[in-house]
């Protein structure tokens, strides 16, 4: 046997599953190689040669993001007809996971409350900033330099917060996004005049609405923080881009798969020096695809696929985690996916559907110190006489 490879050998003594067939065992062996490479990409290319040592846990942020949100939707009572409602109420004990910052930009605009309600007249948020569309009040008024004047005001306060993201109360003619009218009254054509600055500065842009519901809350958080480590990552290295890809990319894979596979295989025929500009490139697509909202089909899939490699990898199982088959409403699902998150950071496996997981730093296990003789004792029987130690 001897000029056989050593896993051939091996095969032959029976250290390997190999049962009588050595061809059909190499068959398999492979194709699971062809099927493993098309599956994790380069990633795995670059481990098997011993460049990288991809870390299996997930990123735990300690910094709390800054979230701005429109102030109506957080309770106060700042629209034009003095209402407001606190959409945040739901998200309980998590709501101190973020530091907030409510604006309202038709009340900065000085227009008061209650006030005439507004709208674009002419065209959409976006052709206000280019003088092609103005804005007017319901007795026809020209309010436009006013609401650009509140609307700056607020995107300031915003970038002085360091906000990553903004939770926007769509239908709005000024912090509507994709929608600038509610309830069948026309108030012009999306983005609003403070959603197109929104979207012009690249905030990661959260509807209202959505955190009333616990599943869609949670896909918006978990993006979020993958979202915020990502942009600010230091990437100086072929390196570092695919480490932080290890840990993004189920998640990718996920929201976007055909994109993923893409990304994938652009990354594996990077060449050896990679610019700034290659950089900047990759990331700004992967942080695009972040943005977009996943199903909550997909999302209980990928619950249960990383649910059996935990299983796998602990040999244990967690109780109330159902399978995708089992029947029950959105609220049960975010709870097993907020299980499956906690268990994964207590027992250090990855949960890759939730990569980056927000913990307070005083909320942090103690590190477990080698158990040692205390300095006392090691010294006690030095500082004893020969008399006592006798
Ligand atoms: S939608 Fe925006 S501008 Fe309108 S009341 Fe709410 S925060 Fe103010």
């Amino acid at each position: 046997m001897a000029g056989l490879p050593d896993f051939v050998r091996k095969a032959e003594r029976g250290i390997l599953p190999y049962n009588g067939s050595l061809s059909r065992w190499i068959v398999h062996v492979i194709l699971k190689f062809i099927m493993t490479e098309r599956k994790e990409g380069p990633i795995l290319k670059e481990k098997s040669r011993g460049d990288l040592t991809m870390d299996k846990t997930n990123v735990i942020l300690h910094e709390r993001i800054t979230i701005g949100i429109s102030a109506c939707t957080m309770g106060s009572p700042v629209r034009y007809n003095a209402k407001g409602w606190d959409l945040t109420a739901g998200l309980g004990r998590e709501k101190s996971d973020f530091k907030w910052v409510p604006v309202c930009p038709e009340t900065m605009s000085g227009l008061g409350v209650p006030r005439d309600p507004i709208h674009l007249s002419g065209g959409t948020g976006k052709e206000v900033w280019s003088g092609l569309a103005i804005i007017k009040n319901r007795g026809g008024q020209d309010v436009t330099e006013d609401v650009k004047f509140g609307t700056l005001s607020c995107l300031e306060t915003l970038e002085r917060a360091k906000a990553t993201a903004f939770i926007y109360m769509d239908g709005s003619p000024t912090c509507g996004v994709y929608r600038t009218s509610l309830k069948k009254q026309k108030r012009g054509n999306p983005p609003g005049i403070f959603g197109t600055l929104l979207l012009d500065r690249e905030y990661f842009l959260i509807p209202a609405s959505d955190l009333q519901s616990p599943i869609r809350w949670w896909d918006w958080r978990r993006r979020l923080l993958a979202f915020h480590w990502f942009r600010s990552l230091p990437l100086e290295s072929k390196n570092s881009l695919y480490e932080a890809w290890y840990k993004l990319k189920f998640l990718c894979q996920e929201l976007d798969e055909p994109w993923a596979r893409e990304m994938g295989r652009r990354l594996a025929d990077l060449g050896k020096q990679v610019t700034a500009e290659d950089i900047a490139a990759i990331r700004g697509e992967i942080l695009e695809v972040l943005r977009r909202p996943s199903t909550t089909a997909k999302i209980t899939q990928m619950l249960w696929k990383n649910y059996s490699f935990y299983r796998k990898a602990k040999g244990k199982t967690v109780d109330g985690i159902n399978s995708p088959d089992f029947r029950r409403n959105v609220t049960t699902i975010a709870k097993e996916l907020t299980l499956m998150e906690r268990t994964a950071f207590e027992e250090g496996v990855f949960f890759a559907s939730s990569p980056v997981l927000y913990r307070e730093k005083r909320r942090m296990p103690k590190p477990v110190l080698p158990t040692t003789e205390s300095p006392a004792e090691e010294g006690a029987e030095e500082d004893q006489s020969p008399e006592e130690q006798a």
